[in-house]
């Protein structure tokens, strides 16, 4: 070997031993050929402890048809692979220890595979080079959940319901599911407003949403969908079992006194609570149709719940 190669080669060493992603080498057998300072990093585990094992059996997770197919078209055909392993997924389960706080237990990772050929243009081993990508991925979910979320109450806001509503729709009509819908407005807000500020209005708001949050379920789907209006998806739910959940969400605001600043606030809301049928076409028709009867329910003198039917 020439004093080029030797000074090439021990340049590449330190360039691939200092570069801020994981570099894995192996044949095709999956045994570690190489495993960069990176790896040793994050994996805890010395270059010198896994090079020579298998890393199917080290990392049995990638024992998947997905990656054993990735490595395969790579040996093969001489592929990039390109393995996007964001948003909660990972290929080599590599703790995120700076992410500690977060809701994030593993690195998450974007991946490529690429072969290396030898001398005579022979691919007997492929290198997988991985980047930590979860600051990016922290930031996606964050920006996910802003936008869904309705910032003065913290519940989902309309444009989230009603995408969520099209996709439920789908679900409960393909299975022929019960799929009912929940609208429920403030009584006499504008009173509310008036007498005591915007200010205690919003507040009156946020509390009113957590109230109907407790009483209902995780899957349910609850959003403030206008200034002082909510709705609520209830998945797998008939109208009889709406309306005893609207009217357990209306008896409940009707008693909790509200103490704010002194004043003893007393609310009531209103009920629409509709269940999607075969007349329907669109998802909007159960909107339009819970909407109805809380109209009539505030015709009739509000404080009360009304099932459209
Ligand atoms: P009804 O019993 O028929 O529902 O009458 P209402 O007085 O509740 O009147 P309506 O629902 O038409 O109006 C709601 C009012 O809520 C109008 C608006 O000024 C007020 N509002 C809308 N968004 C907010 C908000 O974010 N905070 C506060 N404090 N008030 C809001
Ligand atoms: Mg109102
Ligand atoms: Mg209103």
């Amino acid at each position: 070997m020439s004093n080029d190669s030797i000074l090439s080669l021990t340049f590449s060493n330190q360039i691939i031993n200092t570069i801020n992603c994981g570099i894995v080498v192996i044949d095709r057998e999956y045994t570690v050929y190489y495993w960069n300072h990176w790896m040793e990093i994050y994996s805890h585990k010395n270059s010198s402890d896994i090079i020579g094992k298998n890393l199917l059996e080290v990392y049995s997770n990638l024992n998947n048809h997905q990656f054993i197919r990735s490595c395969k078209s790579t040996f093969s055909f001489g592929n990039f692979i390109f393995i996007s392993q964001k948003l909660h997924k990972y290929l080599i389960p590599l703790k995120a220890f700076q992410y500690s706080n977060l809701n994030i237990d593993y690195m998450q990772q974007s991946c490529a595979l690429f072969p290396l050929r030898d001398e005579n243009n022979i691919i007997n081993y492929i290198c997988i080079a991985i980047y930590d990508v979860t600051e990016i991925v922290m930031y996606q979910m964050k920006l996910l959940d802003l936008a869904r979320t309705d910032m003065l109450t913290g519940i989902f806001n309309r444009r989230y319901l009603e995408e969520r509503l099209n996709e439920e729709w789908e679900r409960h009509k393909r299975h022929n599911r019960p799929l009912s819908l929940v609208i429920f407005d403030i009584d006499n807000f504008k009173k509310i407003n008036d007498t005591f500020g915007h200010y205690i209005g919003d507040i009156v708001i946020k509390s009113v949403a957590e109230t109907a949050k407790n009483i209902l379920r995780d899957i349910d789907i609850f959003a403030r969908y206008g200034g002082e209006e909510f709705c609520c998806i209830l998945p797998d739910t008939n109208k009889t079992a709406a309306l005893y959940v609207a009217e357990r969400i209306r008896n409940v605001i009707e008693n909790n006194n509200l103490k704010l600043n002194k004043h003893n606030i007393k609310l009531t809301i209103s009920a629409g609570v509709a269940q999607m049928n075969s007349s329907m076409n669109r998802s909007e028709d159960l909107i339009r149709l819970a909407d109805n009867a809380l109209y009539m329910a505030k015709r009739a003198g509000k404080n009360r719940v009304i099932l459209e039917i």
